[in-house]
């Protein structure tokens, strides 16, 4: 049953992404075994773990017949990015709406977007999607067939990707024999939250996520809570797990997201050299560079079981790097 829904989807990248052990930082944070999932290299445009979502999506939009995709983030959305690839690949037709006006140099995610064919609407102070339907009735009034991403990619269909993704990684963990007890990531619109989530009760797997909190607004007056916990009360359903979920089984440490969606502190620049110059690893500066902070710092704080088995799933964002140089610094 649940195989047949997980089997639907449109290949778009390189799977199974790695699963590396972090040898220097585990013998620098003594008393920890630190391992790395690196969906980085997902291979779309640089990758990311919006590839895993837009498989299914996309599938979805063509099952359905459509030749139009569209979606919304921010200029520098990673989502955004990989969404124009995935059309490209598909050969459907991709409008991005991204918040703010147009800049006068296009660069990071923007200019990838730019050069893989999306057509771009600049708009202002709607930054989440909330011009998503006007648009798509302007389309369908010149005879387009829409189809519709929401903001992050983030509903079951995208999450999909996610439940997936843990069959994956329980294959790799039997074959390395290796049992894992925290997973890592960083969490922001819940779509990969609400995937792993329903993954570990789907392939059984007995491991604690900690979601790292980056952007403190709300989507849409949800929490990412409140969104999460509709996503994995749908996918139960779909995938007829046993589990009746409660907001209080939603787990999400917002303890580094104080300074704000995309505002890079030394608590980033610290932890993006940190995995750089101990593993030859680049985070990126929104979101996994946040997250690994908080990893790092529950890892020194000893908030994790003693000899606990730790792995970060890096989530891509390799091209913001650039937009964000003079943060870096
Ligand atoms: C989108 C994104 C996330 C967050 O994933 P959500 O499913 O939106 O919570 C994390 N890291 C990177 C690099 C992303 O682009």
């Amino acid at each position: 049953m649940s195989n047949s829904i997980l089997n639907s989807k449109f290949n778009l990248g390189f799977f199974p992404t790695p699963l590396q052990a972090l040898n220097n930082l585990s013998k620098k944070y003594e008393g920890y075994q630190l391992f790395i999932k690196r969906d980085d290299h997902t291979g779309l445009a640089s990758g990311g773990n919006k590839t895993r979502k837009l498989e299914y999506l996309i599938q979805d939009a063509l099952d359905q017949g459509c030749d139009t995709i569209l979606t919304a983030g921010a200029q520098q959305s990673n989502h955004c990015r990989q969404t124009a690839a995935a059309c490209a690949i598909a050969g459907l037709e991709c409008h991005l709406l991204l918040g703010g006006t147009e800049p006068k140099q296009f660069d990071g995610n923007l200019l990838l977007s730019h050069l893989l064919g999306a057509q771009i609407h600049f708009t202002g102070d709607n930054r989440k999607g909330e011009d998503l339907e006007n648009i798509k009735s302007a389309l369908e009034s010149k005879g387009k067939k829409c189809y519709v991403i929401p903001y992050g990619g983030s509903n079951l269909t995208g999450a999909l990707g996610f439940v997936n993704a843990v069959g994956e990684l329980k294959q790799q963990l039997q074959t390395e024999n290796l049992q894992l007890d925290y997973i890592f990531f960083a969490s922001s619109s819940g779509g990969m939250q609400a995937g792993l989530m329903l993954g570990i009760e789907l392939f059984e797997l007995n491991i604690e996520l900690i979601p790292i909190s980056i952007d403190k607004e709300e989507i849409n007056g949800q929490s990412i809570q409140e969104i999460v916990l509709r996503l994995v009360k749908e996918g139960a359903k779909l995938l007829e797990l046993k589990k009746d979920f409660q907001l209080q089984d939603i787990p999400l440490n917002c303890n580094y997201d104080q300074d704000g969606y995309g505002n890079v502190t030394e608590k980033e620049r610290f932890a993006i050299k940190e995995l750089a110059q101990n593993e030859g690893i680049i985070l990126d500066p929104v979101y996994t560079g946040r997250a690994f902070y908080g990893m790092l710092d529950c890892l020194k704080n000893h908030q994790l079981k003693p000899n606990a088995k730790v792995l970060f799933w890096h989530s891509g964002g390799f091209p913001a790097t650039f937009y964000y140089g003079n943060q870096l610094k």
